[in-house]
């Protein structure tokens, strides 16, 4: 059985965490599952790939855009016909950057942060240095650290000594990730195994190039980073 965590929210199969390429989506965001019959938020994780090919695609972004670039806000969800007023905690992206053919680059209300928001629906959130990085070089490497995660068998001890293909191989998977293993040169660190049957637990890391779409990667490398301490100084805060 696949918990929730690991499961693809789109196609139900498996989610290897892997920045830029996946998300995992916390309950506390409040993105309302209005195409699912019981719950009423959304929680779990989804390749971003089948968010881009999911007809849910649009339902899923509009809501996002709205949950990311606004303060807390209310929102309305529907769960057995009943709908029930809630207070969702926006992440204040307020500041609208660039927009251009892929999606729409925001900037946090008062802190050096930003997400680009593509409109087929997955996010990117980018820090100061990593702003800078792309407009220096074009290119920025992301890594994440996940925690043990629960894989859905014993993969044996050899796990240790296994490459991403091969483990992307063992959790059937490998076709959502090709494209990461193709052209993301991805750099991926065994750390610990462990068995409590009937779980099992992979701790891991991969770092990989950011797969960010080129308009942005364009945008970006004209752009001029100001700090947000510097808005501050100017206004006498
Ligand atoms: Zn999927």
């Amino acid at each position: 059985m696949l918990t929730a965590f690991n499961a693809c929210l789109f196609c139900g199969r498996y989610v290897l965490q892997v920045p830029g390429w996946t998300t995992l989506l916390k309950s506390y965001r409040m993105l309302r599952a209005s195409w699912v019959p019981d719950e009423a938020f959304l929680e779990g994780a989804f390749h971003h790939s089948c968010l881009r090919a999911s007809p849910h695609r649009h339902a899923f972004r509009e809501d996002a855009l709205l949950m990311l670039t606004q303060g807390d806000h209310d929102i309305e969800a529907e769960v057995d016909g009943k709908v029930l007023r809630h207070r969702r905690p926006g992440m204040a992206f307020t500041e609208p950057v660039y927009s251009g053919p892929s999606g729409a680059l925001f900037r946090h209300v008062n802190t050096d942060d930003w997400v680009f928001v593509e409109k087929s629906g997955p996010w990117h959130f980018l820090s100061a240095a990593e702003v800078r990085t792309l407009t220096a070089d074009g290119v920025l490497r992301k890594s994440v650290e996940t925690g043990p995660t629960r894989l859905p068998r014993d993969p044996g001890e050899s796990v240790g000594d296994w490459s991403l293909p091969t483990l992307l191989d063992f959790l059937e998977v490998r076709d959502l990730y090709q494209e990461v293993l193709d052209r993301l040169d991805p750099e991926y660190t065994f750390y610990e195994y462990s068995a409590l049957p009937p779980k099992f637990f992979l701790d891991y890391s991969v770092e990989c190039v950011q797969p960010l779409p080129v308009d942005l990667v364009e945008f970006l490398g004209g752009y001029t980073y100001r700090s947000r301490s510097l808005d501050w100084e100017e206004d006498g805060v």
